[in-house]
């Protein structure tokens, strides 16, 4: 049988397998079988797979207006940026299409008010193990180990500092630092959550040394926690704030927000072909209106918290280490670096499959849609099960 492909760039090891339709937290591969996804296009699809939601704003908006150009306003782009910035606080927003482009963005905004308000600071300090995703800046600020030796010569000025631990931030910050760059839950680390007290002391630190403090929400954002923003849960307000994923819902949609005192771009400094075109943006209002409302984050904390009890009690039966997370972002750690197997196996049963996602050799990590239901938290719980007795086998 010939290879399933001989003409895509290789960029990463996919399994035999071509997905051919999906609903909802169900995936359905060309040959018909399915498989249940607790993984939802790494946190992606906050709505499913295909929901009307989205398709129907995808067809209405999609027969008025699709790119007039990011040198004009459109309907959907105000509106969007306008709801982001009820909910946030945070008064100024920037439309792209990913999290690195976002990210790029951020880092931008913070060296332009750095050369602008603080005598040309430009040195971002962001942490070990963290992901800000794959443009080459996006890169230097993240601390993923050999990420600085693969496309040499890096951006420069990215201190790094251990999570949760203020002496380190206290030591890699110099004159030049104009900010801090954070996840709450380093979701790439292995879903490692940053302690509320320390970020609270971190964000009480960046205020007193007139520094900014960056919030990467691209994976914890818009409802992925139990709340529209992670950041809520800990107390604090960051200075700037960038979301993807589940922004889109499936469609290639990002922000960056920041506080009115820091919307210091002049006209030029920063753009791109698709900036707020009203396409994405008419979902992503669609998405937030849906994701943002009281009832629906009340139902992504009911099943957080049943997944989480779930997991618990499958890392009591299997002897594993245990489970963590944050809302519907949760992972189980494995007493050895089996992960692997246990997504290969996962996938593998019949009649159905699970989906899963190994982000460390000791870990299996849990995005499910916000809406899935409860009985396929228990389905995908009772999946589980059966992959880890076929690898203990
Ligand atoms: N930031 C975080 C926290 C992420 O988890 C990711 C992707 O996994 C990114 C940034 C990069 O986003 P994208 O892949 O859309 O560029």
């Amino acid at each position: 049988m010939p290879a399933i492909d001989q003409h895509l760039i290789t960029i990463t090891q996919r399994p035999d397998l071509v997905f051919a339709s999906g609903r909802g937290s169900w995936l359905t591969a060309e040959g018909g079988k399915r498989y249940l996804d607790l993984m939802q296009g790494w946190a992606v699809n906050s709505l499913g797979h295909s929901p009307a939601l989205i398709t129907e704003a995808l067809a209405r908006q999609s027969q008025q207006l699709l790119t007039p150009s990011p040198a004009y306003f459109n309907r959907p782009m105000l509106q969007l940026a306008e709801r982001l910035a009820g909910l946030s606080g945070l008064e100024r927003v920037f439309l792209a299409s990913s999290g690195a482009e976002a990210n790029e963005g951020a880092i931008k905004l913070a060296r332009r008010w750095g050369s602008r308000k603080r005598g040309g600071a430009h040195e971002i300090l962001s942490f070990q193990d963290a992901f800000h995703g794959r443009t080459l800046a996006a890169m230097s600020a993240s601390g993923k180990p050999g990420w600085d030796a693969i496309y040499p010569a890096m951006p420069s000025g990215f201190a790094k500092a251990r999570l949760n631990d203020m002496a380190s931030v206290e030591r890699a910050l110099s004159p030049q630092t104009v900010a801090v760059m954070l996840e709450l839950v380093q979701g790439e680390a292995g879903v490692v959550i940053a302690d509320p007290g320390f970020v609270r002391e971190l964000r009480a630190l960046t205020q007193e040394r007139g520094l900014l403090l960056i919030v990467d929400e691209v994976q914890t954002g818009i409802g992925r926690c139990g709340t529209a923003f992670a950041h809520q849960q800990y107390g604090i307000e960051p200075d700037l704030m960038t979301l993807a994923k589940g922004l889109g819902g499936g469609v290639p949609l990002s922000a960056l927000l920041c506080k009115e005192a820091f919307n210091c771009f002049e006209p030029g400094d920063q753009g791109g072909t698709f900036c707020g075109n009203a396409l994405m943006a008419a979902v992503g209002l669609a998405v937030v209106n849906e994701v943002c409302r009281p009832d629906f984050l009340a139902g992504v904390q009911a099943r957080a918290a049943q997944l989480s009890a779930g997991l618990q009690a499958v890392a009591r039966d299997y002897g594993l280490v245990g489970e963590r997370g944050l809302g519907l972002l949760r992972a189980l750690e494995l007493p050895s670096p089996i992960a692997p197997a246990v997504v290969a196996a996962a996938q593998a049963l019949a009649p159905v499959g699970l989906l899963l996602n190994a982000p460390r050799p000791h870990l299996v990590r849990f995005m499910p849609a916000l809406n899935v239901s409860s009985d396929e938290i228990d389905e995908g719980l009772a999946l589980l099960r059966r992959a880890l007795s076929a690898v203990a086998a």
